[in-house]
């Protein structure tokens, strides 16, 4: 899932309209940027299954950023994080490090939605859950675009962007929409997991940019 993640990241985003929305994208795709670090430098890893082709599912090892012991943790530091990088008031300060913190552990929640049983609840050796929704092809095609449309039927009215940003906001986040969907039905195998890593990574850090740009407001 990647576009799902944004859709509920907006949503967040509603929640509370004086933070760059931008903060909570990065968020919700927080757990995902340090997979693919963690797999570059060779503490967690990616296989391409034999049957890639058809079910376009690679397989995981992924206890310290999708465990779900792993993921209260870093949801828990990035709301601190947020805590102590934050110069508004006690109470918005609060207020949205606990969001920052719901966004990180949505990504937990939706993955366990639709990878197969491969999320660890503790370490490597743990019992292992996972839905599998992805399995379930028209069913994990409809719900990615659900969660988008929702995210941003929820965020733009009202989120004080101008008409050029927020036409552009929702471009990008339905291209994302599209990406995802071709990722899990037609994409072919990539070339090798390193470089998987990689062009995840860079995906990932140029989308988070994006939203951060987009979600400026002029007068903030
Ligand atoms: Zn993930």
């Amino acid at each position: 899932m990647f576009a799902g993640h944004v859709g509920v990241a907006l949503a967040i985003g509603r929640g509370e309209r004086r933070v760059n929305v931008g903060v909570f994208v990065a968020a919700a795709l927080l757990l995902d940027a340090l997979l693919w670090l963690l797999v570059l430098v060779g503490c967690e890893s990616v296989s391409i299954p034999a049957d890639f082709a058809s079910t376009h599912q690679p397989e995981f090892i992924f206890p310290y950023s999708h465990g779900l012991l792993a993921a209260v943790a870093w949801s828990a530091l990035a709301g601190v994080a947020v805590a102590l990088l934050c110069s508004r008031p006690n109470l918005l300060k609060l207020r949205v490090a606990c969001l920052v913190a719901l966004a990180v552990f949505s990504h937990w929640l939706l993955d366990a939605l639709v990878h197969r049983p491969e999320l660890p609840l503790a370490g490597k050796t743990s019992a292992t859950i996972g839905l599998g929704l992805w399995s379930n092809m028209p069913l994990a095609l409809g719900v990615e675009p659900a969660l988008v449309i929702l995210g941003l039927w929820l965020f733009l009215p009202g989120s004080g962007l101008g008409r050029g940003k927020s036409i552009a906001l929702a471009v990008v986040a339905l291209l994302l929409m599209a990406f995802t969907a071709v990722g899990i039905t037609v994409a072919h195998p990539p070339p090798s997991t390193t470089a998987m890593a990689g062009s995840s990574l860079a995906t990932l850090v140029v989308v988070c940019a994006l939203f951060l740009w987009l979600g400026k407001r002029s007068r903030s």
